[in-house]
């Protein structure tokens, strides 16, 4: 699958006849995919003329022909496609890095160029050996990012433009209509009865637990292999985190260990649907009702996932999500949203995070300042509407990399349960211990970007020295960090992307498996 913004594609604009004559329409959005920032144009072209014998380095442009034809022929990796021009209302989007010719220009053409810059001349090529040149060098340097989120503006830009361009000329820059309208759509999406949305993930965990009045003296248990946010917002509020360790085979939650860490003093569960994977809920929300706990999903990285059926944010008595850029739904910086089935439970975290107000200058509690800001809520209720397709797309490449990857012995893939629909926030991949910084920096020497998801487990982190766990307290999380690797995997990477991972992955294994090349052989460190 090539992305759309990509490779180069004919589009027609929109043509309207009338009984006054004609009008023609090129919309950035709806047709370019990009915004236009200049305008130019071509006439009077002389006979056998040849224009353009250029390429642009990071220059998009929709050509379009406005009366008369025009010829253009365009190469890329030496290889060479034609396209004619000679209908009016037809356009040719023409994506960067691509080499250009104009020529058999009809004596009456009119052509029309909208391009996504101004003018810049260090951004064209305008020798073609120093164009292969370039396009070479691009090849042989590029790597794959671990993510790349430009790529959304890219896709996206001048959607993006226009809508944060309506919150601009709406003079609302606090709540409105924008936050209103994303908080209907996300509760809607999450199948919960309603939303609110909050500065980020971390103020959405703790809202929400300071919505059921949980601090001194509370205890909330949660997994020792999760962000530090999960644990961050108990001890914010006072409370005291309790760690349960994960289930080796899942990485998740174990309920085992849930069902042996409850006290007296236990108010509440965070189960964390990590890496886009939902936890074992039945058995938690069992324990839950037996000792009446309060369940709040941690779903900062399961926007859309599905544990039997059920989606990811109504499952809990509540739900906590970030909109962090990266997660599956991203904003342009910090966002997040507190997700449940009780409207009142709802308005008590929107009072929270509003001043603990209501009424203006009134304040009944002593609350926070963490609002969801409309520019965000705009771009949050956009890519709301790809999130489905996108969510597929991680699914497609992560098969793809089960496929490539599953007969190394030396690889565990990430499991899936059977009664997970994932998300695929991240992929990770277990190595023994030995392996993973080496491959690790034979990735990043390739330019292959990877992450570690998490390398410090909670009970070992420098901030919760003086809580008391101890090094082996929990032994599966421990080894999670020691052995997991996160590979690059968004939905806007190119299968071909995804291709060479893989085959970096399988090229550092197989130079380890041949027992007669010694000097491949990995000390153990
Ligand atoms: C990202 C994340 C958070 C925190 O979200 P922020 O928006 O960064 O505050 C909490 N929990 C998990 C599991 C996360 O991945």
């Amino acid at each position: 699958m090539t992305l759309a913004f990509e490779s180069p594609r004919l589009v027609d604009f929109q043509i309207i006849d009338d009984a006054r004559g004609r009008l023609g329409v090129v919309e950035a959005a709806l047709h370019a995919g990009f915004v236009f920032r200049r305008f130019y144009f071509l006439t009077e072209t002389r006979k056998n003329a040849v224009r353009g014998s250029h390429a642009h380095k990071r220059l998009r442009q929709c050509i379009v022909s406005l009366r008369g034809g025009v010829t253009i022929a365009l190469r890329k990796g030496g290889k060479k496609t034609i396209y004619r021009l000679d209908t009016i209302g037809q356009g040719l989007v023409l994506p960067a890095g691509y080499w250009r010719d104009l020529y058999d220009f009809t004596p009456d053409a009119l052509v029309g160029v909208l391009a996504s810059d101004s003018y810049e001349e260090e951004d064209y090529i305008r020798d073609y050996d120093a164009f292969v040149d370039w396009e070479q060098s691009r090849v042989a340097t590029v790597g794959v990012p671990y993510i790349e989120l430009k790529r959304y503006y890219d896709v996206l830009g001048s959607e993006m433009e226009r809508i944060i361009s309506e919150v601009l000329q709406s003079g609302q820059y606090i709540g409105g209509e924008s936050v209103d309208r994303f908080e209907k759509s996300f509760s809607k999406y999450c199948e919960a009865s309603s939303a609110v949305g909050v500065g980020n993930g971390l103020d959405a965990l703790m809202l929400a637990l300071a919505a059921k009045k949980i601090g001194r003296g509370d205890e909330v248990i949660l997994p020792a292999n999760t962000f530090v946010a999960t644990a961050l917002a108990v001890t914010r509020l006072g409370a005291e985190p309790v760690l349960a360790d994960i289930d080796p085979t899942t990485g998740l939650m174990d309920a085992a260990a849930v069902a042996d860490a409850v006290t007296a003093r236990t108010r509440a569960i965070i189960p964390v649907h990590l890496y886009g994977h939902p936890a074992d809920m039945d058995p938690l929300l069992l324990i839950a009702r037996g000792h009446n706990l309060f369940v709040l999903e941690d779903a900062a990285q399961a926007h859309g996932a599905r544990y039997k059926g059920r989606i990811c944010g109504s499952i809990g008595d509540a739900a906590a999500f970030s909109f962090y850029p990266t997660k599956n739904l991203g904003a342009l910086g910090d966002a997040g949203a507190v997700t449940a089935s009780d409207t009142k439970f709802i308005e008590a975290v929107r009072k929270l995070g509003n001043y603990g107000s209501t009424i203006r200058y009134r304040h009944d509690a002593p609350g926070w300042n963490s609002r969801l800001d409309p520019i965000q809520a705009a771009i949050l209720s956009l890519k709301l509407r790809h999130i489905d397709k996108w969510n597929e797309r991680r699914r497609y490449l992560a098969n793809r990399y089960n496929e490539g990857l599953s007969d190394l012995d030396a690889v565990r893939l990430p499991s899936v349960q059977p009664w997970a629909e994932p998300v695929w926030h991240v992929f990770s991949i277990r190595v023994p211990e030995k392996y993973r910084e080496p491959l690790r920096e034979a990735l990043t020497a390739q330019g292959i970007g990877t992450n570690i998801h998490y390398p410090i487990p909670v009970h070992l982190q420098p901030c919760y020295a003086d809580l008391g766990w101890k090094q082996g307290q929990f032994r599966e999380s421990e080894i999670i960090s020691m052995e997991s690797l996160s590979l690059p995997l968004d939905p806007l990477h190119q299968d071909v992307e995804i291709d060479r991972v893989i085959d970096a992955v399988r090229t550092f294994f197989s130079a380890r498996r041949r027992p007669h090349h010694h000097s491949n052989e990995l000390q153990d460190p």
